[in-house]
């Protein structure tokens, strides 16, 4: 077993100083399939404890094959600071989504994107772990041939997105382009650590190495699993402070209240938002203050999840 911690020099920054990807790699010098994961391509979306937890687990354990980690896959993301929060979804400079670089020509950050695709090239899997709002763990993927290895990872959610224009440039749509599977993980909220999701996240990727012969087999309780199609975002219909009525993963009847709006306007009446039909709710976002059309919930609706594609 070989461990090694590369420093890619990728681009300077504005002070000339080197704007390096960490990559680390365990390599079992046996032959077997080779997996690549990701963490931190969003500034401030917290994925490294099972990143961690991970790469221990597999000093000792991994039997063959090798497995590439770069757990800030963006550096300059995590460097966006307002206040104690870190905002690195977007480029402060122009906008753009830190996951819309890959083949790209923009700005440095394509510079870095582009280095992180040539570190996939001939990966059996790659997985990119991200967080959203206040969310459940999710998985995303874009093409049914990665089903095998969605139901490895056991998570109850899972988005099938296809390939959406709005997508384009994202890391696991340019992979897929290149018949290079690839697994997004949306791995709870952002900037939290939460233990029950870093280990469900840790086991669910465990069992895919084991069944892909990497490591001995897995005791993993399979869960039921939820496949949907985008999630139903609910916006709020005007502005105002929201109070929340239900907790992530809370199923709900048609009718129920899922939350409520109360207006800056002392003369208005608190409006009262209601399900539209049975479902469940994945998402919600992580601020009580709604500009009207901001989102406030993602939900699956009983109507929109099957249990298998
Ligand atoms: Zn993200």
């Amino acid at each position: 077993m070989i461990s090694t911690r590369e420093e890619i020099c990728v681009a300077t920054n504005e002070l000339d100083q080197p704007v390096n990807i960490i990559k680390y790699t365990i390599d079992s010098q046996k032959q077997g399939k080779f997996v690549y994961i990701q963490g931190g391509v969003h500034g401030g979306e917290v994925t490294l404890p099972i990143i961690k937890n991970l790469y221990n687990y597999l000093q000792n354990n991994l039997k063959c094959g090798k497995v590439v980690f770069v757990p800030f896959a963006n550096p300059l993301s995590w460097q966006q600071k307002s206040y104690t929060y870190t905002v690195g979804k977007f480029n402060l400079k122009n906008g753009r989504d830190f996951n819309r670089y890959y083949n790209t020509n923009v700005d440095v950050n394509s510079k870095i994107a582009n280095k992180i695709l040539s570190l996939c090239e001939g990966a059996d899997l790659t997985l990119d772990l991200h967080t959203a709002h206040n969310a459940l763990p999710y998985t995303i993927f874009s093409s049914l041939k990665l089903l095998p290895f969605v139901k490895d990872l056991n998570l109850k959610f899972n988005d099938f997105c296809g390939m959406p224009k709005k997508y384009e440039h994202c890391f696991d749509y340019e992979l897929t382009l290149k018949d290079i599977p690839s697994i997004t993980i949306e791995c709870g909220p952002h900037d939290e650590v939460k233990n029950e999701n870093i280990s469900e996240i840790e086991n669910g990727i465990l069992n895919v190495l084991a069944n892909l012969g990497m490591i001995n087999s897995f005791d993993i309780k399979p869960q039921k699993q939820l496949f949907f199609t985008d999630a139903t975002s609910i916006k709020v219909s005007h502005g105002g402070i929201v109070n929340y009525c239900k907790e992530l993963g809370e199923t709900f009847k048609k009718g129920e209240k899922l939350f409520e709006i109360i207006s800056a306007n002392l003369l208005k009446e608190t409006f009262s938002y209601f399900a539209e039909s049975e479902g469940i709710l994945l998402r919600k976002s992580k601020t009580h203050i709604f500009c009207e059309h901001d989102e406030v919930l993602q939900v699956v609706y009983d109507k929109d999840a099957k249990d298998s594609l």
